[in-house]
């Protein structure tokens, strides 16, 4: 693995940059406050082909390998978590999944419009009875002639307010658990489906995360998407590569962190001195750069071995795993570097904070990465 990013690398992440500098900076602490990123960030994302990275250019894509994906995803979440996330579901679980798994129509269908931010996508995965244990959904898809007719609730959906299409999960079948599962690409304006903002989180409060009602949503059979009763291989395939998405995300939160903090400690003076002489909190400084560093290469291995062919799932969940406590880690030091400014959201620590709480959460939570890697390790599965 080459740690020393080509040109086209190291081209892509100035863009990022610069990109956050301009759109996303100015206004994170408005967007926070407002509950809302201005919508217009994701044409935005798309003129700049981020919307469209990995995915070819023939449907649309701006193309790029892995690397470059994850190097854009740490500077936005970096920047805002929300708009990170904004990403990192309609490319990263939604588009890329279409193309690895969708048909000619299915891409030709949603792929120009996803990678060029005309159209958001969601993943419609978790309801309200089922997050970690997600083969065991309730959503059932009925066939009826050349249709299929769907009911369920949809829980936690990240872009479920804004989206224009749902990757959904349903049951198809009478087999149990995870076997009776298929996926689906669904129009959100479709009669029937309904979605609720859900206000008043922890974090990334300026994403639209909603609960979606399907009542009686009729959509024909070639919105399915794969084959019948393969929906779950669909959505973890979509997952573990989300997984790689989620943990750079977490980086660029660690990375903001550290750089909030180193920062304030060369600024900050008690006992006639700044607080960066104090050598406990240079231990804490010390602490965020060890978690920057090791997260970020646990992901960049994750990229590499995408980008040749290997198999990368369980290193997808060391690397979530670790990035995403590690963000929490990283925010909670930095938030102690700033003392009592830490908690007031004129300074970043406080966010970051908040935001990083939900990536030990989603996107499989902290203790399912253990299983996942346990599992691995001993070829005994706990679920
Ligand atoms: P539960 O599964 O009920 O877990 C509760 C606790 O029990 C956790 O600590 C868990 O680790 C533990 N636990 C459960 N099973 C085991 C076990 N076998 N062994 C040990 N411990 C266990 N979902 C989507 O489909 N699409 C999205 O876009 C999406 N976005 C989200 C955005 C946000 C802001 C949030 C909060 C959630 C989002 N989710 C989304 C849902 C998310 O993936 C789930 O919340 C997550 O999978 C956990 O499920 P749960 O909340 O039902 O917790």
């Amino acid at each position: 693995m080459n740690l020393e990013l080509n040109e086209e690398q190291a081209a892509v992440r100035q863009l990022a940059r610069d990109f956050v500098a301009r759109e996303i900076t100015p206004n994170v602490v408005a967007w926070d406050r407002a509950e809302e990123v201005d919508r217009s960030i994701v044409r935005k994302l798309g003129e700049v082909g981020f919307l469209g990275l990995t995915i070819d250019e023939a449907h649309g894509g701006s193309g790029g390998d892995h690397l470059a994906y994850c190097l854009v995803t740490e500077e936005l979440g970096r920047g805002d978590s929300s708009v990170r996330g904004i990403v990192s579901v309609s490319l990263g679980l939604v588009a890329k999944t279409v193309a690895a798994w969708g048909d000619e129509e299915h891409k030709r269908r949603w792929l120009p419009d996803l990678t060029s931010g005309r159209a958001v996508g969601c993943f419609g995965l978790t309801e309200p009875g089922t997050g970690s244990d997600a083969g065991n959904l309730a959503t059932r898809a009925v066939r009826d002639g050349g249709d299929y007719v769907i009911n369920g609730t949809k829980m936690f959906i990240t872009n479920g307010t804004w989206a224009d299409v749902v990757l959904l999960f349903a049951r198809t079948g009478d087999a149990p658990g995870h076997k009776g599962v298929s996926a689906f690409l669904v129009p959100a304006g479709t009669p029937g489906l309904t979605r609720r903002t859900l206000h008043g989180k922890l974090g990334l409060r300026g994403q639209a995360t909603a609960e979606l009602a399907l009542e009686d949503v009729r959509v024909p059979a070639s919105a399915m998407m794969g084959p019948e009763g393969k929906g779950f291989s669909v959505a973890m395939s979509a997952l573990a590569k989300g997984r790689m998405s989620v943990a750079a995300g977490c980086v660029g939160i660690a990375q903001a962190a550290l750089d909030a903090a180193v920062g304030y400690a060369g600024e900050r003076e008690q006992f006639g001195k700044s607080i960066a002489h104090h050598q406990l909190v240079q231990e804490m400084l010390s602490d965020i750069a060890v978690d920057v560093d090791a997260a970020r290469l646990l992901t960049w291995r994750v990229a590499d071995l995408i980008d040749r062919g290997q198999p990368f799932a369980t290193e997808a969940s060391k690397a979530k795993l670790f990035a995403s406590e590690a963000a929490v880690r990283a925010a909670n030091n930095a938030l102690q570097v700033h003392g009592g400014y830490g908690y007031i959201d004129e300074y970043p620590a406080g966010k970051l904070l908040r935001d990083a709480r939900v990536m030990t959460l989603y996107e499989g939570t902290s203790q399912i990465q253990k299983l996942l890697i346990g599992r691995a390790l001993t070829g005994v599965s706990a679920f």
